[in-house]
């Protein structure tokens, strides 16, 4: 028999996520109802499991058994696509769609409306991405794990912009330190203290950071001591780590002296794989070793204590509501018998608390398409999409520098992450590509093609030239903040369905002049360094591709951040926000929304650690109120005189 205590070093075992049918959980009650098994859901449902509570986890995604056998069959998908975007290993599933990249373009109405996942009809589209299998968007995210900053939380008070956060810095720095045990982060703290960040007295990270790669150090000798000047104020730039959500090398010192114990691949012998990253650049769309967290790594510890349930192929469809008191009655699933067939069955799934964590679009589009828009109190349901606005620029240096080694970033600039400039234009983060102009251009394959078709190189000096050519590559990528605003937006429209009969989400997100600022800055400040790096900037903007933006008269490309957030903002009452600071509903009472969705701001970091803090300070309170739910009445005897 299989066992699951903590020193088991085979964890979730075959057969661990097939539990249970959709039958089976719609005629059981259970203490919570969790929507999405990525990582938000993951992590409410491990730690509601943990403190003894019965929770159902509803995966609209495939996930039969996450186990390495299907872990493997994503790789294989991966190796065998012709065109390695970042959803090719992951099967096309009509009955839960999510966008790809390459599908981007408008839907116009004489574009057969089933073509595409999200609809939209803007000039501007974006290209942004995210998963629905089981373990979420997580599989095949990148994996940088860094905080925001004090700033971003006040960032209306402080700078006239955007709104602020109904918590601070400080308030969610604890449960920053549990993300980052459960995420497996590595990094070091002396190297994380800029701009305000502070760590308790003492602390450090699980595991130590990821040495930088030899192109970070050729970046960083040109770019360490650069000085610029925004808004009258002096910049010193500088090349720094990241922090990374991937197995390094444990840092003895962690949890006073404990040490940390790295999560390998699921359903393995933690000394066999995974347990260290071999810095072979796939991190995106898939670490082939799992050396990168997945939400699958949470999962095995939920479903290993045998209180959390799993059920897949279950698209959460409808959120049931009382009319009479606006609380939550059930989640009704559509439980498809297959990706390749539309036959499916409708079950509604019952619970003492409901929380939604099906990611930033999802949860709208559920909201929307169940009609809570209209018990809304702040109508917010959907708006106030954000991403970051991506603005790339490529270049050739002189000599090669190892590209294509290493995570695909190791480090960046985050000088201008903040500042007072933020008060007219945008701040953002740099990261330093290790991938070389993928993202861009479509390297290596456009090379490939190139140096074949074009040059008719074969042979050896193919390989010569290919490999000079690549490993002298510079993808400079600025992360651009971009702001809430009401008209970028998530909605349903009847005519647009997937094959479940489910209204598809229709995305309009317009960027600001006051993103666009920054980007103009960023563009300056990419040929600045590729001068001071000898570099040819090789950058091309087109205007008429779907992501072109116009400022002041020049076009640039703006690419989808993958960092979608927004859509049902916390907030300080109901009028100006869907959920409260602990992701609870303002409208409906047994109702939680945890996830980037509740994020009023993104800031200049990558969302998801933040997320994960906000998800596990969220299941701290679910925890707190199943416990008052489930308290005995208080009977109250015949009040004494006296
Ligand atoms: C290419 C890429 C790179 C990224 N890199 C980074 C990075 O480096 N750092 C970072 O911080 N973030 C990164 N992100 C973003 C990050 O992946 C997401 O922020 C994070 O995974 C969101 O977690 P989540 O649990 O909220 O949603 P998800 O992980 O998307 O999980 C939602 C789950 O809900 C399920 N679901 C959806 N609809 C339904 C429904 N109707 N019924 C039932 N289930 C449903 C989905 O199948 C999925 O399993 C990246 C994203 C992409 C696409
Ligand atoms: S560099 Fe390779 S081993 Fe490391 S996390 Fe990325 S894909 Fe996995």
């Amino acid at each position: 028999m299989t066992s699951y205590d903590d020193t088991d070093p085979v964890i979730f075992p075959a057969g661990a996520a097939t539990g249970t049918s959709a039958a089976e959980a719609a005629t059981d009650t259970w203490d919570a109802v969790v929507v999405g098994g990525g990582m938000a859901g993951s992590i409410v449902a491990e730690q509601l499991g943990r403190a003894g509570y019965k929770v159902v986890v509803l995966e609209a995604g495939p996930g039969k058994d996450l186990d390495l056998a299907e872990y493997e069959s994503y790789l294989s998908r991966f190796y065998g696509a012709v065109v390695k975007d970042n959803q090719s290993p992951y099967p096309f599933n009509p009955n839960a769609r999510m966008p790809r990249s390459t599908d981007t373009m408008p839907v116009r109405p004489d574009t057969p409306r089933d073509a595409f996942y999200l609809v939209q009809k803007d000039k501007y589209c974006t290209d942004t991405t995210f998963t629905r299998v089981l373990g979420g968007t997580s599989m095949h995210w990148e994996g940088k794990a860094l905080r925001m900053l004090p700033e971003d939380f006040d960032l209306r008070t402080k700078y006239g912009q955007g709104l602020n956060w109904p918590l601070s810095y400080d308030d969610l720095e604890p449960y920053y330190r549990q993300a980052e045990a459960e995420l497996g982060v590595a990094a070091d703290v002396e190297d994380q203290k800029y701009l305000g960040m502070h760590f308790p007295k003492g602390y450090v990270f699980p595991m130590h950071r990821m040495p930088p790669s030899y192109l970070d150090q050729t970046v960083a000798r040109g770019v360490d001591g650069m000085r610029v000047n925004l808004a009258d104020n002096d910049y010193t730039l500088r090349v720094r780590s990241f922090p990374q959500a991937r197995n390094g090398v444990p840092n003895a010192a962690y949890d006073g002296g404990k040490g940390f114990v790295p999560v390998g691949a699921v359903s393995t012998s933690q000394a066999e794989e995974g347990e260290r990253c071999q810095g072979n650049t796939n991190c995106v769309p898939i670490c082939p070793v799992q050396a990168k967290y997945h939400a699958g790594k949470t999962l095995a510890k939920a479903l290993g204590k045998g209180n959390v349930k799993i059920v897949t192929q279950a698209v959460a469809s409808k959120v049931e509501i009382d009319e009479h008191d606006q609380r939550v009655t059930g989640i009704t699933v559509k439980k498809y018998a297959a990706l390749d067939s539309e036959q499916y069955e409708t079950y509604t799934v019952k619970g003492t608390v409901y929380i939604l964590c099906a990611h930033a679009i999802e949860n709208a589009r559920l909201m929307l398409a169940s009609g809570m828009q209209r018990m809304s109190r702040s109508q917010l349901i959907g708006h106030n999409l954000m991403d970051h606005a991506y603005l790339l620029s490529w270049g050739l240096l002189p000599k090669p520098a190892g590209t294509m080694r290493g995570t695909s970033c190791t480090s960046g600039i985050t000088d201008l992450r903040g500042g007072r400039f933020r008060r007219t234009q945008a701040g953002f983060g740099v990261d330093i590509h290790n991938d070389g102009w993928g993202w861009a251009t479509g390297s290596p394959y456009t090379d490939l093609v190139e140096l074949v078709d074009k040059r008719n190189l074969r042979g050896p000096e193919l390989r010569r030239t290919l490999g000079n050519q690549i490993s002298r590559q510079l993808l400079l990528a600025f992360m651009i903040d971009l702001l809430p605003e009401r008209s970028n937006r998530v909605t349903v429209d009847e005519r647009y369905k997937d094959a479940l009969g489910n209204p598809k989400p229709v995305v309009s997100l317009k960027i600001p002049p006051y993103t666009m600022r920054g980007a103009a800055f960023a563009r300056k400040l990419a040929t600045d360094i590729f001068e001071k790096l000898g570099a040819e900037d090789r950058t091309r903007y087109d205007k008429d591709r779907y992501s072109a933006v116009e400022h002041e008269g020049h076009w640039y490309n703006i690419v989808g951040g993958n960092h979608l957030a927004g859509t049902h903002i916390m907030g300080t009452d109901p009028a100006n926000s869907v959920v409260d600071h602990t992701q609870h509903s303002w409208d409906h009472e047994n109702l939680y929304l945890v996830g980037p969705g509740s994020m009023p701001s993104i800031g200049t970091s990558n969302i998801s650690l933040t997320m994960a803090a906000l998800a596990f300070r969220s299941a701290a309170h679910i925890v707190r109120h199943l416990r008052a739910a489930k308290a005995p009445a208080v009977v109250r005897g015949p009040q004494a005189n006296g």
